[in-house]
């Protein structure tokens, strides 16, 4: 249909890859001359594997592996790999996409939901989109204006905006051809996550169940934008009767009765904010469900009831959305443990016999095999240091957990907590090594019953004190004394999916490293928190090389050919939630734009020289505050302001410039000066005095701060 405009436009195409020797011969639609960019149809997609040079969907092929058969790039010569290309992005905020590669073009996204296509060979620009999105919406991205990349069909790349549009663009021109709002853009829903194409229809996500949102998927056609069908994750308000969507018979049937109270006055949550991956073999699409809104399941459900669909992997048929099958992992979910984690299709050999399984380690900590014909747990092992929860009965499928894991009375201190033993970091699965690579983190939190609760819509609602200064007694989930101590770390993990133990490990200082990237040359590679991006032998975790990034690298890589040159490609920049919500230890420093990074052997390029920028000195006013709004400042501030301020990557407002303006603090703060920017105004949940209030506690920390500067004790 699109032949006409494929052939005219021709030229314009960058060269298909060459063949390389070791590999199995690529489908006949390859070899054809007359297509334009992006010509990916339901017969290419389902054989993406006989395409190594292309990168055509979120993970490399459907199974979604982030595995490469290449292997130009290999154990033996990784040595020599080194930079071919780089390009620069506008923005220093959170970089998680991964690039896709289809016949020599790059498609990528950017934070601020931005799409470019690149020259793949060159790193040119052929152009960039930009759909202006609402800078206000910022303040309803929990975990910063980030997006996880595009999706590729027939001449189109689709792509989700922070303010919960799916738009089509014209993979020629970049234009846009459609745009559709998928979301109540009154409420603080927002999509980060990367559309996935499934026989012609984009399907999309969303996120906000932090905020007060009800979750759910979409499926729209690709060529028309048009809503195919609907899936809710978790019931509305049952006065309001079924919502006319695909998910009102297993609701009714199965999901409404595990409910109590009024969840849906803070929208029962459920988002499913990235894992959706479609089953070439068995014509199934797999849900990761998010976590409970808010997250304390006694203020959420009277303490009563599972909750479904929260914290599952749901099956549903890709054509209308019906639901096939589920499997909840932690049920009445109460701690942010979401299913939402990036899921890898394969057929491993269990019991000597071969099994079509789905592999996840969500955030609870648990490593998960499900078996993807019937939803049945095969086989549940912790992957990371677990407090809640003894094991998984294999049985039931159930969790065993301990008796003081959800926070009734003491504090108690939880690992996992809500930053999840491992989040959307791209894990990666080489069926050469049979290993899964894992981007594992440790980031404990105390938790206690928020018991002056009340809910604020569009904000920051979680039922929970966490993170602060703690009073009382802190127990650990068994209920014996805890410390409470927080020592946070991250580590690559190979984990063997089938013994479900662990192969090796690389210690890192800190947690937010990477996604992973296998491949077929035995390698392994890995961007982190120090700027390196790393490749280890995929068997051993031995590094073989690396190479200075200058910035923090959290996105997972992707690998293609162009004239048969293999590449591997990452996405540079720090960001997401702990970029916006935890510091670095350290000098602070001005995180610095994000960029592409492509390399191959023999690259021969380098980027351009980078000081790092210190940040500012501490900013305090010269007048001082009564003790009492100081402490009533610090409480409002770790609720209103800290999960935005406290990391790296948005103002520390112990530097600000307004700090020490009374009348300028108030305009930004109440008078919404920076909405643009993503700084709304929290006229609706503070008044001017409790504005007032948390610039006096500012005030005290950025004295703090100033007498450590003095002593040479912090950056
Ligand atoms: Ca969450």
């Amino acid at each position: 249909m699109r032949l006409a405009r494929t052939l005219a436009t021709l030229a314009l195409i960058v060269a298909v890859a060459a063949c390389q020797s070791t590999q199995p011969p690529r489908a006949s639609a390859d070899a054809s001359p007359a297509r334009g960019p992006a010509a990916v149809d339901a017969a290419r997609m389902m054989a993406a594997g006989r395409e190594p040079q292309n990168w055509p969907t979120h993970g490399g092929t459907y199974y979604e592996q982030h595995y490469s058969t290449l292997d130009q790039i290999n154990d033996g010569n990784v040595g020599g790999l080194e930079l071919a290309w780089h390009y620069d992005f506008d923005t220093n905020r959170g970089q998680e996409a991964m690039p896709l590669v289809v016949d020599g073009v790059m498609y990528t996204t950017s934070a601020w939901s931005k799409l470019f296509a690149l020259d793949a060979a060159t790193g040119r620009e052929i152009w960039k989109y930009d759909p202006e999105v609402i800078g206000a919406k910022a303040v309803h991205a929990c975990c910063d204006v980030v997006n996880r990349g595009a999706a590729v069909w027939n001449g189109k790349v689709f792509f989700g905006t922070i303010d919960g549009r799916l738009i089509a663009v014209d993979a020629r021109t970049g234009k846009p051809v459609w745009s559709t709002v998928t979301v109540d853009q009154k409420q603080a829903y927002t999509i980060t996550g990367a559309p996935r194409v499934v026989k012609g229809k984009v399907i999309i996500g969303n996120s906000g169940a932090e905020y007060g949102v009800r979750g759910y998927v979409s499926a729209y056609d690709a060529e028309t934008g048009k809503l195919v069908w609907r899936f809710y994750t978790v019931p509305g308000n049952p006065a309001d009767g079924p919502d006319g969507a695909a998910s009102d018979e297993v609701l009714a049937r199965l999901a409404n009765k595990t409910w109590n109270g009024q969840w849906w006055k803070y929208g029962g949550g459920g988002t499913v904010w990235d894992a959706i991956v479609y089953d070439p073999d068995l014509d199934q699409l797999y849900l990761g469900v998010g976590n409970g809104s808010p997250w304390n399941h006694q203020i959420r459900s009277a303490g009563k009831g599972d909750n479904l669909f929260l914290s599952s992997i749901v099956a549903v048929n890709p054509d209308t959305g019906k639901y096939i099958w589920h499997y909840q992992e932690t049920p009445a979910e109460s701690w942010d443990f979401t299913a939402t984690q990036p899921i890898i299709l394969a057929d491993l050999a269990i019991g000597g016999r071969p099994r079509k399984v789905l592999m996840q380690a969500p955030k609870n900590g648990f490593f998960y095999v499900i078996d993807r014909a019937t939803g049945r747990l095969v086989s549940a092992e912790k992957y990371a240091n677990v407090n809640w929860a003894e094991k998984i009965d294999l049985k039931t499928g159930r969790p065993v957990e301990y008796p003081r894991a959800r926070y009734a009375s003491d504090t108690t201190f939880m690992n996992p907590a809500g930053i999840g033993a491992h989040a959307w970091h791209p894990m990666a699965f080489s069926p050469k090594t049979g290993l899964v690579y894992i981007p594992a983190m440790e980031v404990p939190l105390n938790y206690s019953n928020d018991t002056s609760f009340k809910f604020r819509p569009g904000r920051w609602n979680t039922g929970i004190n966490f993170g602060g200064p703690v009073t009382g007694k802190v127990v650990d989930p068994i209920g014996r004394p805890s410390s409470g101590t927080i020592n946070i770390g991250g580590h690559l993990l190979a984990w063997d999916p089938v013994t479900q133990k662990e192969a090796w490990r690389v210690p890192m200082g800190q947690p937010w490293n990477g996604g992973a990237l296998a491949t077929a040359g035995n390698l392994v590679f890995q961007g982190n928190t120090t700027g390196q991006f790393v490749a280890y032998r995929a068997n051993t975790g031995e590094k073989l090389w690396s190479f200075d990034a200058q910035a923090p690298i959290i996105a997972g890589a992707s690998s293609y050919s162009v004239n048969g040159q293999q590449y591997v490609a990452v996405l540079v920049g720090y960001g997401g939630s702990m970029g916006v919500a935890t510091p670095f230890p350290g000098p602070a420093i001005e995180q610095p734009n994000g960029r592409v990074v492509a390399f191959r052997i023999g690259g021969g390029k380098a980027l351009p020289p980078y000081t790092p920028q210190l940040k500012g000195p501490a900013a305090p006013p010269a007048e001082t505050f009564a003790p009492k709004l100081v402490a009533e400042g610090g409480g409002l501030y770790a609720a209103n302001c800290r999960v935005c301020h406290g990391g790296v990557i948005l103002p520390d407002l112990r530097r600000s410039g307004v700090l020490a303006d009374k009348a300028a603090w108030q305009e930004v703060v109440i008078g919404g000066a920076l909405e643009p920017r993503g700084m709304v105004s929290f006229r609706d949940n503070l008044t001017p005095q409790q504005a007032e209030a948390i610039r006096a506690f500012v005030a005290g920390e950025a004295r703090k701060l100033q007498a450590e500067q003095k002593a040479g004790k912090a950056g």
